[in-house]
């Protein structure tokens, strides 16, 4: 096990390739966060630009635009066979995207990771807020910034939940997929982008094409 270990930390100092998918939202601000920890991304906007990726951010947005986008030029199935197998993060409109299960309104999705989520859940009175809780995350209290925000309403077996908020989860994970309904691109805190960028060293297709 200890072995085990060595090996994959050994592997720390190859350079990480991310993907942050640019065609519309908040992914100048994943990049920045990315590029501060070391990784600077890749920024996506042509299906081929998938190519070689160890793992790929969808940034927060408009879940329906982004859907425009993806449905021009093929983009929108190679992508779902890429989320299939490669460490992919959703956050906000990315998480929608990634669900199995869009609602309110209902709406085509990759369908990858196993939970449901309500759309812009919290109503236009509060639809935008900060919240400071403790997480699964070491390291304290984390800062969770919240726009227009879906509600993941059902989780299925197999998701971890790092993160609540009501109740609801806010921050998940499962295999190799990770989704927030929060902007963690849009604090200080780098935790959540460091816990992406170690599920990507740990994925097996990473560890076999760096030995
Ligand atoms: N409400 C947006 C959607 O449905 C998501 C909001 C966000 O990404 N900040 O796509």
């Amino acid at each position: 096990m200890s072995h085990h270990r060595e090996a994959s930390r050994s592997n720390g100092h190859h350079q990480l390739t991310i993907g942050v998918l640019a065609l519309q939202g908040a992914y100048d601000a994943h990049a920045r966060t990315l590029t501060s920890l070391g990784a600077p991304p890749r920024l996506i906007r042509l299906p081929h630009e998938l190519d070689g990726l160890d793992g790929l951010i969808m940034p927060g947005g408009e879940s329906t635009t982004m859907l425009k986008f993806l449905d021009r030029n093929g983009f929108f199935s190679i992508l779902q066979a890429f989320v299939k197998t490669t460490p992919t993060f959703g956050t906000c409109a990315g998480a929608i995207l990634l669900a199995t299960g869009v609602e309110s309104p209902a709406q085509r999705s990759l369908a990858a990771l196993d939970i449901t989520v309500e759309r812009n859940a919290y109503g236009r009175q509060i639809d935008s807020t900060i919240l400071t809780a403790e997480t699964a995350l070491p390291g304290g209290p984390l800062e969770m910034v919240f726009i227009r925000a879906p509600r993941i309403t059902h989780t299925g077996p197999a998701v971890e939940t790092l993160a609540t908020r009501d109740g609801y989860a806010t921050l998940v994970r499962s295999g190799h997929l990770m989704a927030a309904t929060f902007h963690p691109e849009l604090s200080h805190d780098h935790r959540v982008h460091q816990l992406f960028l170690d599920l990507v060293r740990q994925h097996p297709a990473h560890n076999s094409s760096t030995k």
